[in-house]
């Protein structure tokens, strides 16, 4: 098959499919050409407004998709106010999916514009919501979208956050050459990957260790935002880990080191430092704007809202994390680093039990409170910057990969765990809890804007 085109994030209207989805509508679409309809709830984006894809009613062929008066299969009927009495009373946008013969460019027929123009006006005042029409080949997507305002526009991209992370236009990118400073990183990742990472916003949560590893080399690669979440200062006992850290900074905020050093790697770049604790609205507004999100808080409650977010918002995060098990007698355990790939409607961290609830609840007490319930004095948990590493890079490059299209397979997110003392190293693939009220359509999965992860966050 032809190399799929990678193209950098678009400006405009975008819509998100989770991957799975995407593997039930491509199966239900190609090769032989079906009918469906996505349910969306809705967000706003750093480029514009964004639809977010939770569920997938098929038609199933000759009775609820039919040969239609105008020489083309349409919906039926009775499946169309089916669904759309769905959109309605779930607030949320309809969208009417049918696909085209190409591979890399496509785009609405006169029989399908004239189809929408009778039809979609009377459907958007049924449902109160956004309606439109989606056609897909496999590499390609167009979109007609008329909006609960009474306007009309396109859509500018539809984006599936799975392996890699996939953006369908209706006809691929072009891009300039990338400059003399990435021209060696370009031969690999092509003038539209280095583009794609410069057009793309991204989140690093923790700026401790391992997330200040994540900004140094975030920076140097030439994504051209990141948001900085962290409320804490620098400590003596942090020096040793942090990059780029000198005895002067002790006291500064890791904030300030963090923007401090990604400046340095590149002056073009975007900064936004968030000061906070992750669940401070302010930092969670910011992250629901990402494209990607980096999880290096230890926290039982970072774990929760970047999860949260993961879900509702439909974005892809990658938890890193570190486990030096000593005992209190010097016994070293199984040393191991995990490198967890989140992604929208797939089992999430409360699925895989990798949020502790106690914990959580702890972590949502005012700080004199938490600090009296976890500090057990004089035992600090070990560190160790070259584990720091190891977990660092595994995050690093699937990033690189997945954003510039580069994986071999769009399916495979598993874990990867390292062993160091035995030098294995595992894949795990996430279980899914068909009740969870994350990561499923039954949850919060998509529901994006409407009703927000703090007002859902209850424990
Ligand atoms: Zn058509
Ligand atoms: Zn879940």
């Amino acid at each position: 098959m032809a190399r799929r085109p990678v193209n950098p994030p678009a400006e405009g209207w975008s819509l998100t499919i989770p991957h799975r989805l995407w593997t039930e509508l491509s199966a239900h679409l190609f090769p032989s050409g079906g009918g469906a309809v996505l349910l969306a709830g809705h967000a706003e984006g750093a480029r514009g407004p964004r639809l977010l894809a939770y569920d997938l009613i098929t038609a199933t062929n000759d009775t609820d998709y039919i040969p239609g008066e105008y020489g083309h299969r349409a919906l039926a009927p009775s499946f169309v106010r089916d669904a759309a009495v769905r959109a309605r009373d779930e607030s949320a946008a309809y969208l009417a999916v049918h696909a085209h013969g190409g591979l890399d460019r496509v785009r609405f027929s006169s029989v399908d514009t004239a189809s929408h123009e009778r039809g979609y006006p009377a459907l958007r005042q049924i449902t109160g919501q956004t309606v439109g029409g989606l056609v897909l080949t496999p590499h390609a997507a167009a979109g007609d979208l008329w909006l609960a305002d009474g306007s009309r526009t396109p859509l500018a991209e539809t984006v599936i956050p799975g392996g890699n992370l996939l953006r369908l236009r209706p006809c691929p990118a072009t891009a300039t050459p990338a400059g003399p400073d990435h021209d060696r990183q370009a031969r690999l990742l092509g003038d539209v990957g280095q583009e794609t990472l410069n057009r793309l916003r991204v989140a690093v949560v923790g700026l401790g260790g391992v997330g200040s590893i994540l900004v140094e080399e975030l920076a140097r690669l030439g994504v051209g935002t990141l948001v900085l979440i962290d409320d804490d200062t620098i400590e003596a006992t942090n020096l040793p880990r942090l990059v780029a850290a000198g005895k002067d900074d002790i006291g500064l905020l890791k904030t300030d080191l963090a923007a401090r050093n990604a400046q340095r790697a590149n002056p073009r770049i975007r900064l936004i430092p968030k000061a906070t604790r992750v669940e401070h609205p302010e930092a969670l507004k910011e992250l629901a704007l990402c494209d990607w999100i980096f999880l290096a808080a230890d926290s039982a409650s970072a774990r929760h809202w970047v999860n949260a977010t993961v879900q509702q918002f439909l974005i892809p995060a990658v938890q890193v994390g570190v486990k030096i098990p000593v005992d209190s007698a010097g016994y070293v355990g199984q040393i191991h680093t995990a490198t967890r790939i989140m992604l929208p409607g797939d089992g999430c961290l409360w699925c895989n039990r990798l949020i502790d609830s106690t914990q959580l609840a702890i972590d949502m007490h005012p700080k004199a409170e938490r600090d009296a319930a976890r500090y057990v004095p004089g035992v600090p948990a070990p560190s160790v910057i070259t584990l720091n590493t190891l977990a660092a890079a595994e995050a690093l490059n699937h990033f690189v990969l997945a954003a510039t299209g580069l994986h071999d397979d769009d399916h495979d997110h598993a874990a990867v765990i390292h062993r160091p003392r035995t030098r294995q190293r595992d894949l795990q693939d996430p279980r899914q809890d068909a009740n969870c009220r994350w990561c499923t359509p039954a949850g919060r999965l998509g529901r994006g804007d409407s009703g927000s992860v703090v007002q859902t966050a209850t424990l």
